[in-house]
């Protein structure tokens, strides 16, 4: 089976890994922060903060971000669950935006969801391709909004030359294992304010600072959200192969686009020459036609050890959500679940794994060609 996604672990890797398990912190020492000075360096951000996790980060960001009890953040139904979970971890009220067929958010439809309980906007650069920051930054700062940008999928993207991590108030990375780098599990936040980083660090740690000798106070509510030295070891590792990885997958989706340019049973998502996508994942759009086959497609690429997937059943069609919050349809969001699928793309396949993977999409998918969908 070629996986949608995976992880690419090398020797210097585990060497890393092991040498921390050999020393004597094994939490709480060095690596935290270098890893956390190399990513703040990396994405030319002031301050980055290390989670155990991203939904970790998602939590503390709304948090010092003073969201609570009855507020609201606007977001998208395109991500992982995550994203609007942590909002409502704090109180507060995800509300949905339609998105574009990039499977980003819709910048044009935000302000209309604006009320007077908005605290934040809240995008996710779908498969690597940045959102409109700019534009979502103008609206925010016109009303008065946190930007918290989840960058989950976009380490290494960028705008410009301008890394993704460099424009929202704070942006959260993870490094789950099949993210573009990964520490097994594990997640980050950079941010150019001081005073979030330092609640931030307050966040993850229980709250508490150090004084002098044994004596240490805790003042605000905290966490264990620390991130190991192993897992900040096997980051760093990875870090710096981050842009061989990105350099990989984009060979990969350049050929993929090439091959599946004009097909006339589905599109592919382009990416602007003036931007960077990290290509965490590479999306099909399947024509209208072919929606009501999507399943057989989508089984038969399983069988032929194509690991497609995906991406993402809008959250508001999850029982949590529709029991809370009632039933909602986006029409653009409804119409890219019924047409994404995410094909194998990432640092482990070769060229010829990607020809392989595209040959059996294009037989796969021009056999259903025939069935077509009323609609
Ligand atoms: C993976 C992901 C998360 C959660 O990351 P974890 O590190 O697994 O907690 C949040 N948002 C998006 C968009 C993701 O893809």
């Amino acid at each position: 089976m070629i996986p949608y996604s995976t992880q690419l672990i090398e020797e210097d890797d585990i060497a890393a890994v092991v040498e921390i398990l050999k020393s004597s912190h094994l939490t709480q020492g060095a690596k935290v922060e270098e890893f956390e000075n190399e990513l703040a360096h990396y994405v030319s951000g002031k301050h980055c903060i290390v989670f155990n996790s991203a939904t970790s980060a998602l939590h503390a960001a709304y948090d010092v971000c003073g969201i609570g009890e009855g507020d609201e953040i606007i977001t998208t139904p395109i991500s992982f669950v995550a994203t609007s979970n942590m909002a409502i971890a704090v109180g507060a009220k995800p509300i949905f935006c339609d998105i574009k067929m990039d499977g980003n958010i819709d910048e044009s439809l935000i302000e209309a969801l604006i009320t007077p309980r908005t605290k934040a906007i809240v995008p996710v650069d779908f498969a690597g391709k940045p959102v409109e920051i700019r534009t979502i930054n103008a609206i925010a700062k016109k009303h008065g909004l946190a930007v918290i940008e989840d960058a989950s999928h976009a380490l290494g993207s960028d705008i410009e030359g301008g890394k993704i991590g460099s424009f929202a108030d704070m942006t959260i990375f993870s490094f789950h294992a099949i993210k573009p780098i990964t520490t097994g599990e594990g997640g980050a936040i950079v941010t150019d304010n001081d005073e979030y980083a330092r609640k931030l660090r307050l966040f993850r740690s229980h709250g508490m600072i150090k004084k002098q000798l044994w004596n240490s106070d805790m003042v605000s509510l905290g966490y264990n959200f620390r991130l190991t030295e192993f897992a900040a070891a096997l980051g760093l590792s990875q870090l710096h192969k981050l842009d061989r990885f990105i350099n990989i997958r984009e060979t990969i989706a350049r050929y993929y686009d090439e091959r599946f340019e004009g097909h006339k049973l589905f599109s592919t998502i382009t990416i602007p020459k003036s931007e960077q996508s990290a290509r965490h994942l590479y999306p099909l759009l399947l024509n209208p036609e072919l929606h009501c086959v999507k399943e057989e497609i989508f089984n038969e690429l399983q069988e032929k050890n194509l690991g497609v997937q995906v991406h993402y059943k809008p959250i508001y069609q999850n029982s949590f959500y529709k029991e809370r919050y009632g039933e909602m349809r986006l029409s653009t969001t409804e119409l890219f679940y019924r047409a994404e699928l995410s094909i194998p793309c990432h640092q482990k396949m070769s060229l010829d794994d990607a020809h392989t993977v595209a040959d059996t999409v294009l037989e796969v998918i021009d056999k259903y060609a025939y069935r077509g969908c009323s609609f």
